[in-house]
């Protein structure tokens, strides 16, 4: 049972868990397990998406499938050996982290790209190693959507260059387009009825009443 919209062929291509889990916040106090100090929210249940969860409360999760998300220099990670089993992590640049592969679930904010990059996430730009396509989780969710995969093409034709802003332009200018060939070029006429009606009963206002726009229709 999802909102629906335009995305709906990526939803069928990703599982429903995915969403929600890249929107979660993790090690974060529980709100039912107020009272215990040692209840950070570090795992998520992908059949009830019902947010991060503490220990306490996975007893309720027992016989479903949840991931750990562990932490990386204040960033969320997950381990390679538990997410692939539900997800395809092809193309997601992986990391050996504590003697174990994770994954990054979202980007990480990089000031510039290092000098020399070849190899860059497709979606943020940050810069990878080898073939990766992605740098997390996240961007890979976003890197593999129709809307983006359009857009992308859109932007290298327009523009040769690697300016990200020229997307958002180029939309406005459409929008601009609409505007002025909707607006009337020329006085609204006097001659229909109507507009005489009304003319002769307001006396003192001038012809041009906010209504002679729309009477050029008839
Ligand atoms: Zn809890
Ligand atoms: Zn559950
Ligand atoms: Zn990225």
């Amino acid at each position: 049972m999802g909102a629906g919209g335009p995305d709906e062929e990526d939803n069928n291509r990703w599982p429903p868990w995915l969403k929600p889990l890249l929107r979660e916040h993790f090690f974060v106090q529980c709100k039912l397990h107020l009272d215990s100090h040692k209840t950070e929210c570090n795992m998520f249940c992908l059949d009830c998406t019902n947010g991060a969860l503490c220990s306490l409360c996975l007893v309720h999760h027992k016989d479903h499938r949840y991931i750990q998300i562990r932490r990386s220099s204040y960033h969320d990670v997950i381990r390679v050996s538990e997410i692939q089993k539900y997800l395809d992590i092809s193309g997601i640049q992986t990391y050996v982290i504590n003697s174990a592969k994770v994954v990054f679930i979202n980007e990480r904010p990089q000031p510039r790209p290092g000098k020399g990059v070849i190899n860059t996430c497709e979606v943020c730009e940050r810069s990878l190693v080898d073939s990766f396509r992605f740098c997390s989780l996240g961007c890979k969710f976003v890197g593999t959507s129709k809307n983006f995969q359009k857009k992308r093409r859109q932007m290298r034709m327009e523009s040769g260059s690697e300016d990200s802003l020229s997307c958002s332009s180029s939309s406005s200018h459409g929008e601009n387009n609409k505007v002025q060939s909707f607006s009337p070029s020329t006085p609204p006429p006097t001659s229909t009825p109507v507009n005489y009606r009304s003319a002769k009963r307001r006396k003192g206002i001038p012809h041009r009443a906010p209504m002679a726009g729309l009477i050029i229709e008839y």
